[in-house]
């Protein structure tokens, strides 16, 4: 295997640097600072392998700032922050991490249905400021999940895994929308209604949940038309990418009463939070938390290794994505 020498731009876990250690010659990132546009440009031009991640914008600039990288080995499995296009042209392959993260996205899915449902974070937030005055009857009334229709936007691995637990765990109807119906099995487990059209899933979902890639034809999926078209009442969960959102009406929406309420874990320009929305009580803002358990960082991590492990012995790439 080549000792290959290679970037990686954020601290990942112990057990994965000391792996990589091991076997590469290794950069690492020891404050944890995210590079600049110019760091990441000039890497290009000094390692054989970059390994990036969500926090990382590998746009055309940056990959075009150097001639030595021939393999971006994303740790993530979303890649919209890299320019494909570009990495292609300049014969430069890009993997990803999928698969393994996505049970513990599905699980912060679930987590901002539940806390959006059933207020947790306004609750919490009350308590913590000393504003509690007791139980009461009238007090907090959130929404039931069972019998309740949640709505996948995009039913892949993560949208499949939210609909499991829905389903199965809280009684959940499912529909969903893509561009073709996912496969036979998957639709008797759950009961799945395939809806062509999004406009059919915004009419009749009472949880809309977004788990499209971002980037390109889905950005700004969920704009102010299809905002409007959800149904009253009704909860938008993003734990895919803040670009599908227009966080302009999402917000105008939370405030006039039309959504109960959403819960968010991705933003259009992270870490900013679009500032409309920190001031609304009926949204839950989490800080991209869908892959952050030490399980599944580690193996992240792993996958990560293996396709830079794989491209060092000159064998096909598991996670190819470019
Ligand atoms: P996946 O298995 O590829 O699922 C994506 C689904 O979206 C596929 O079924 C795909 O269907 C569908 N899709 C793509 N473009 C579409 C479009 N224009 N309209 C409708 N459907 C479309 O990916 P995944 O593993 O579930 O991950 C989904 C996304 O979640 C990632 O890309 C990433 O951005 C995000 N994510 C976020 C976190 C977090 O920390 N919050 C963690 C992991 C992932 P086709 O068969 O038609 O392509």
């Amino acid at each position: 295997m080549q000792r290959l020498k290679v970037l990686v731009t954020r601290r990942w876990p112990a057990e994965v640097e000391a792996r990589l250690a091991d076997a590469f010659d290794v950069t690492l990132n020891e404050t944890d600072t995210p590079l600049t546009g110019a760091e990441l440009a000039a890497a290009m031009g000094e390692y054989d392998v970059l390994c990036p991640t969500v926090s990382d914008r590998i746009d055309a600039a940056v990959i075009n700032g150097g001639g030595r990288v021939r393999l971006i080995a994303n740790y993530g499995v979303g890649f919209d922050h890299i320019d494909l296009a570009a990495a292609k042209a300049r014969g430069i392959a890009v993997t990803n991490t999928p698969g393994v993260l996505t049970d513990a996205t599905a699980d912060i899915a679930l987590t901002l249905i539940l806390m959006a449902a059933r207020r947790a974070g306004e609750g919490e937030r009350e308590l913590r400021a000393g504003k509690w005055s007791g139980w009461r009857p009238t007090h907090l009334i959130g929404s039931a999940l069972k019998g309740k229709v949640l709505g996948c936007v995009g039913f892949g691995r993560i949208g499949i895994a939210t609909a499991r637990r829905a389903h199965h765990g809280f009684g959940m109807k499912i529909a969903y929308y893509g561009r073709r119906p996912c496969e036979d099995a998957v639709v008797q487990e759950l009961q799945a209604e395939f809806c062509p059209d999004l406009n059919d899933l915004l009419d009749k979902a009472d949880f809309v949940s977004l788990h499209v890639p971002g980037g390109g034809e889905t950005a700004n999926l969920i704009d102010a038309a299809a905002i409007a078209r959800m149904k009253p009442g009704s909860y938008l969960i993003n734990t895919a990418r803040g670009g599908v959102v227009d966080h302009d009406a999402l917000a105008a929406a939370l405030k006039s009463g039309h959504l109960a309420g959403a819960g968010l874990d991705v933003y259009p320009a992270e870490p900013a939070v679009p500032p409309a929305l920190l001031g609304i009580e009926n949204v839950v803002l989490l800080p991209h938390l869908g892959s952050a358990n030490a399980e599944t960082r580690i193996a992240m991590g792993m996958c990560a290794l293996a396709n830079v492990e794989a491209f060092a012995r000159g064998a096909d790439l598991p996670n190819r994505v470019a």
